[in-house]
């Protein structure tokens, strides 16, 4: 088996420490394989003076040439003929450009292990019947990563019933709260679980409004509130994540142990689930370095910095490297839920004019605007 196939067969889904040689070994199995196939990913190599083979040690990682995730939302590299990507989902970048990623069968199948395997281990899959309500768009052909995350996400438990909170017509987008304050004041009278998935911003703003609206309900036991897509909107309001824990058991009666928050990106498809003390812990199929806003050097851990985000998962497009826009800070051991993987702490954005996310524009969103 090849060491990526062994790597996304690792049955410990965080073990950084033990699948060291194997990351290596997987990662330069896939640069030597989009050195091959991906021309334009060639010459950045060969411009850098980088071969596969100078991955030899943890460091090299550092060396390997780093591609910007806005590069892909302007140039497309495939190091698989386009039309056999039977899967492709769009970045949700809003008012800009867009990054198209498409999938192979190959690479589904490690998304697939690798998203059952993080989902067992946070206790995300349960056999009781479920209710969804989504805080996003009812999902379609070649449709957002997010909206196809979504949908995913209600595949964890049966689902009874799926609720969307963003419906497309043609003016944009509508996003309807009020329906969705009556199916969650009507779902808290019955027995099933109720499982809430969107951007925290859509969340807080319709627990606001239930919390200013006097309305005060339990969810029944089980109900879990999920989110993804990031805090940015938080940041500029400085609402604390504390702050929302706490709105959350007010408005639905749902514990901070409920909360489950989830990290990830289009150009780096690997799910990060945030442990019981909320931090994101590196999973084996991946690693993360924080370089220096300036020059790009690594940083050492607890250090602030550019975050980038390394993985083998991908055969048909050459991310095996890529640098967000996102600042954030990398800790070593240390955290209180006994998971040895560092855990990556997400800041902010870096104020890049024409990246805005759907997490900004969701204010806009609610008011009645397109994204
Ligand atoms: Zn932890």
């Amino acid at each position: 088996m090849s060491a990526i196939g062994r790597l996304f067969s690792c049955k410990k889904p965080y073990d950084t420490v033990g699948t060291k040689e194997l990351f290596l070994a997987a990662m330069r199995e896939n640069c030597s394989y989009h050195a091959a196939h991906c021309k334009p990913y060639r010459e950045i190599l060969e411009t850098a003076g980088f071969s596969p083979d100078d991955l030899k040690t943890e460091e090299d990682l550092a060396r390997l040439p780093v591609l910007p995730t806005r590069y892909f939302k302007r140039n497309q590299l495939f190091s698989r003929p386009e039309k056999r990507l039977p899967v492709k989902v769009t970045s949700s970048g809003t008012g800009g450009a867009k990054s198209v990623v498409g999938f192979d069968v190959k690479t589904l199948w490690h998304e697939l292990k690798m998203a059952v395997r993080i989902c067992k281990f946070h206790h995300l899959w349960s056999m009781k019947p479920t209710r969804y309500i989504i805080f996003g768009y009812r999902p379609r052909k070649n449709s957002l990563g997010a909206a196809k995350s979504a949908f995913a996400f209600t595949l964890l438990a049966p689902a009874v019933s799926r609720v969307y909170a963003l419906e497309r017509r043609e003016d944009g987008f509508v996003p309807d709260l009020t329906l969705l304050r009556e199916k969650l004041v009507k779902y808290a009278k019955g027995r099933l679980p109720v499982r809430t998935m969107g951007f925290p911003a859509y969340t807080y703003f319709l627990l606001k409004e239930m919390q200013a609206a006097g309305i005060r309900v339990t969810l029944p036991k089980g109900s879990m509130i999920c989110l993804g897509g990031g805090w940015k909107q938080f940041y500029a309001e400085r609402v604390e994540k504390e702050a929302f824990y706490k709105l959350a058991y007010e408005v639905l009666g749902v514990d901070e142990g409920h909360i489950v928050e989830f990290f990830g990106a289009v150009e780096h498809p690997i799910l990060y689930a945030d442990c019981s003390a909320h931090h994101f812990h590196v999973p084996a199929y991946a690693r993360v370095l924080i370089r220096d806003v300036d020059t790009l050097a690594p940083l050492d851990m607890g250090r602030p910095g550019l975050v980038n985000l390394l993985t083998p998962a991908i055969q048909s497009m050459p991310l095996l490297s890529v640098m967000t826009d996102d600042l954030g800070i990398l800790h070593g051991e240390g955290c209180p839920c006994g998971n040895k993987s560092p855990w990556m702490e997400i800041l902010g954005r870096v104020g890049v004019k024409d990246v805005v996310t759907c997490a900004q524009g969701a204010e806009e969103v609610l008011k009645g605007g397109t994204p």
